[in-house]
This record gives C-alpha cells, sequence and structure tokens, in this order.
C-alpha cells in the first residue's frame, strides 16, 4: 500500500519577530497540512493502520462516522480513493438538499454517504447498529470517529518519527478527540507535549489518554486550557482577528476549529513568559483548513 504521508517532505516554518527575541524561545510550526497535495494533516496518520487493514482484507472497504463539516470525513474519502478502497460515511442527521462543500467533496471522492438520524447517530458504537450497517453494506473495516482509537494513536505516533531530529524541547497540538496528542505522547521521551483542547470543559482528557495509550501517559501531558473561544467550531472577533495576524505577520493560514486556537494559546504563554528561555517549540499544523470554507467570504484575509 502506497504510504500517503510520504507523498511530501514535512516542513517547517520558522517564526521570527521581537517577541522571540525578547523572550529567547524559538518557534517552528510542522506543515503536516502539507504533507500530501490534497489531503492535510494529522488525519492521514490517524488512518494509516486502518488503511492498512482495510488493504489487506478481502472486502477492501472502510466505514466511517463524521459530522457535515468532518475534517475525517473528507480525509477519509480522499485516502480510500487514492488507495483503491471503498468508502463508506455514515452522517449525523437528516441528509439535506444542499450537501456542506465537505461532503459535496466526500462524495466526488467516491464515498457513500449515509444519513442517520442524532439518536441512530449517538448510538453508532452499539453492537446493534453495527449489524444494521453490515447488513447494508456488507464487511468493513470500521473508524470510529475521529480516529479515535488505540491503532488511531499508533499511526498518530508515526507523526514523532518526522520530528525526533528536531530536538524540540515542546511540541503543541490542538485536542478534538485526543488521538493525535496520544500518538505523540507515545514517542516523546525528552520532548514536553502540549495540547490545547478545542472543546469547552473537556473533562475526560484523562480517561481518553488512558484507553488510547495506557495508564502511564497523561502525567506526561501539558494541557493549555481556557483557549476554546466559546466551544467546538465556535469563534469569536478576536480569533479571527488573530488568524488574520497570524496571516500577515508569518504568512500562516490556520483553521478556525483547532490550528488557530492552538497557536493562539501558545503565543499567550510565550507572551506570559510561560516557555523557559532556550525553549525549542514546535507546533503542529494539523491542516483542517477545509473548515474555513463554511465561513462567509472576506472573513479572512487569506481565504480567497
Ligand atoms: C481532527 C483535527 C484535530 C484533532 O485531532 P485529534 O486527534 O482528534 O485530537 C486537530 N486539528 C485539526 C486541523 C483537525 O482536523
Amino acid at each position: 500500500m502506497k504510504i500517503l504521508f510520504e507523498e511530501n517532505e514535512l516542513e517547517f516554518d520558522h517564526f521570527s519577530g521581537p517577541l522571540f527575541d525578547q523572550k529567547k524561545v524559538s518557534l517552528a510550526v510542522a506543515r503536516l497540512d502539507r504533507i500530501h497535495p490534497v489531503i492535510s494533516g494529522n488525519k492521514l496518520f490517524k488512518l494509516h493502520y486502518f488503511l492498512e487493514e482495510a488493504f489487506d482484507a478481502e472486502h477492501k472497504t472502510i466505514l466511517t462516522f463524521g459530522g457535515p463539516y468532518s475534517n475525517h470525513l473528507a480525509a477519509t474519502a480522499h485516502a480510500c480513493k487514492i488507495t483503491g478502497l471503498r468508502s463508506i460515511g455514515i452522517v449525523r442527521g437528516e441528509r439535506p438538499t444542499i450537501l456542506s462543500h465537505t461532503l459535496k467533496q466526500c462524495e466526488a471522492n467516491g464515498m457513500e454517504l449515509h444519513f442517520v438520524s442524532r439518536s441512530a447517530y449517538n448510538d453508532k458504537e452499539s453492537p446493534g447498529f453495527i449489524l444494521q450497517l453490515q447488513d447494508l453494506f456488507g464487511a468493513f473495516t470500521i473508524v470510529p470517529e475521529g480516529g479515535y482509537h488505540p491503532m488511531g494513536a499508533e499511526g498518530a505516533s508515526l507523526i514523532m518519527d518526522k520530528l525526533k531530529e528536531k530536538n524540540a524541547s515542546h511540541i503543541c497540538t490542538a485536542i478534538g478527540t485526543a488521538t493525535t496528542a496520544a500518538g505523540l505522547l507515545l514517542k516523546a521521551d525528552k520532548e514536553k507535549i502540549i495540547a490545547v483542547p478545542a472543546l469547552k470543559g473537556m473533562a475526560d482528557i484523562e480517561e481518553r489518554i488512558d484507553w488510547l495509550c495506557g495508564k502511564k501517559s497523561f502525567n506526561d501531558l501539558l494541557i493549555f486550557d481556557g483557549y476554546h473561544f466559546g466551544g467546538y467550531a465556535k469563534k469569536t472577533n478576536e480569533l479571527i482577528d488573530f488568524m488574520n495576524d497570524l496571516y500577515n505577520n508569518h504568512r500562516l493560514t490556520t483553521d478556525f476549529v483547532y490550528t488557530a486556537k492552538m497557536m493562539y494559546a501558545v503565543m499567550d504563554k510565550i507572551k506570559t513568559g510561560y516557555f523557559p528561555e532556550g525553549s525549542n517549540i514546535i507546533c503542529l499544523h494539523t491542516g483542517g483548513l477545509q473548515g474555513n470554507n463554511s465561513l462567509p467570504a472576506s472573513t479572512l484575509v487569506f481565504n480567497s
């Protein structure tokens, strides 16, 4: 099977400016969003072992779940297309008359979309529901929503292989399901892993990390909380202004759901002196830029 995240070399954007000189810290952004020409970010890594399993199986089919703007669905659809796998997307809610840009893209990539009620969706892990899906679609490899599974974390740990030689003191990522953070923890030794929840009041990160990568790791994870800007996929003018400034000052494009909040948190912590002098910080650009298409045109200076 073709390894999709080997398509492009991982690039690093090095930030410079008075803040970094004054605080004597360095910051580089690892552009995971550019590691494949179409599919961006951490999703490719999380999918890796699931794609391999489906590719080696007779059914050659992946079934997964997501909402109408899901980066995970978009990534899965495209990854399956180029790997030669059948893909099925179980989508939360009624089929709308006009599909979101994300779902249109999924269909264009050959994904079979199957819409289910919110209550069925909430019950999607139940054996009864899975049996129904098997009746409808035959055999498949199931990928939990967002790749939230130890095998997804194992895949995300492959990101660390690309960062090791950078000798980072801190590696920062946004949290959705916590699978990416768990993957980084699996292979961290000297590096401190910092995670910025994109959701409000995420109280179960410890349980998640325990399930994804075993007991030992949670205490090694540093969490910058309070940077969710109102909650998942919520935004404020302050966040949008920050995104535009980030682009104007550093030519970095971010998505408003995850990477902008992570970058805001890290920049804020640099300003307040959280990072010791000499820190060598790497922020992961986990992708997700397609999500900015749901914003009104001209919200972002770079989204044209
Ligand atoms: C999905 C996603 C995340 C969250 O990753 P998890 O492994 O679910 O925590 C972060 N950033 C972007 C851009 C994403 O699309």
